[in-house]
Order: C-alpha cells, then structure tokens, then sequence
C-alpha cells in the first residue's frame, strides 16, 4: 500500500514518545543510524550493501520504523508505507510487520523485511516472476537457498537498471 502526500514531512531523531508499545521503535533514517540498535537494522544495512555491491550506489533511505503491528489482514506478513512528493521522491516510508512473523524463521523474517525495504528504500514495486525477491508471495516453509535465489535474481535486475 502507498500513500501519497504532498507537504514534507520532516524526520526526528530519537524515540517516538507518542507510541506506548516498547517494540515500536526499532530504526530510524540514515542520520541516526549511530544511535540505533533495532533488531532490524541489520536487514537494513545489509540491504543497501547488497544494493551498493550491485549498483555501485549506496541507496540512502528516510525509514521512520520498522515495527510489529497487529493489523485485521492477517494474509499480510509485511507492508510497506511510503509518503512521497509529486515527483514519485519517497520523503518518509515506514514497515509495518506480522507479530506472528517473530515466530516463524529468520529466513522468513529476512525475506520479507528484504521485500519491504525494496518498496520502502528502491521504491519498486511487485513483479510476477516468483523467483523475485519484490514477487509478493512467499512461502511460510522458504529456504535459505530460495530466499537468497530470490534475493540475487532482485539484485541482478537492480544491477542492469531494471
Ligand atoms: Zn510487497
């Protein structure tokens, strides 16, 4: 799901005060990232790594969280916001996931953390092909073999400029 706004919403740093639920904050954009430990902020380094190595262009992102959120769709594991200007310039993104994804695998968790980042920072959407990292469907029972055939075939593509 995107949203679209139109003012520029400015980021803070620091811990979001107005959310009571301690797991809520867990990253915030690239300027505080010293000051950040969240337990997804590995996926987020490795992911513009992985960009990096593969365009020779550090993505930068303007992540607020990522964060469990309890939602009525529970077909969802994970789901991307973004707000951008006009232009389609992402001017903050935030990911929401599944609690019930802390009780699956980490191959799992990677995956579609990885998947989400690829809306939120790439801004790119859902592909058909489902041997994509961005195809929108995964198996709960995924491998690391398929997750990281799924990553490589995203990245391959990233590196050609698709
Ligand atoms: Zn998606």
């Amino acid at each position: 799901m995107k949203r679209l706004i139109l003012s520029l919403v400015l980021i803070g740093c620091g811990v979001d005060e107005s959310s009571s639920d301690y797991r809520r904050i867990l990253y915030r954009g690239p300027i505080c990232e010293e000051v950040d430990n969240g337990p997804f902020l590995h996926y987020v380094i490795e992911f513009r790594d992985m960009v990096e190595k593969a365009t020779g262009v550090r993505p930068t992102d303007k992540l607020k969280s990522i964060s469990y959120v309890t939602t009525s769709q529970d077909n969802l594991w994970g789901t991307c916001y973004t707000w951008s200007t006009k232009k389609g310039e992402i001017m903050m993104a935030k990911i929401e996931l599944d609690p019930n994804l802390s009780n699956k695998s980490k191959v799992l968790e990677r995956t579609v953390v990885l998947h989400e980042l690829g809306h939120c920072i790439m801004n790119d959407d859902h592909v058909k092909d489902a041997n994509d990292l961005m195809n929108p469907t995964v198996s709960m029972n995924i491998t690391e073999e398929q997750a990281n055939a799924r990553i490589e075939h995203y990245m391959a593509r990233l590196a050609r400029g698709e």
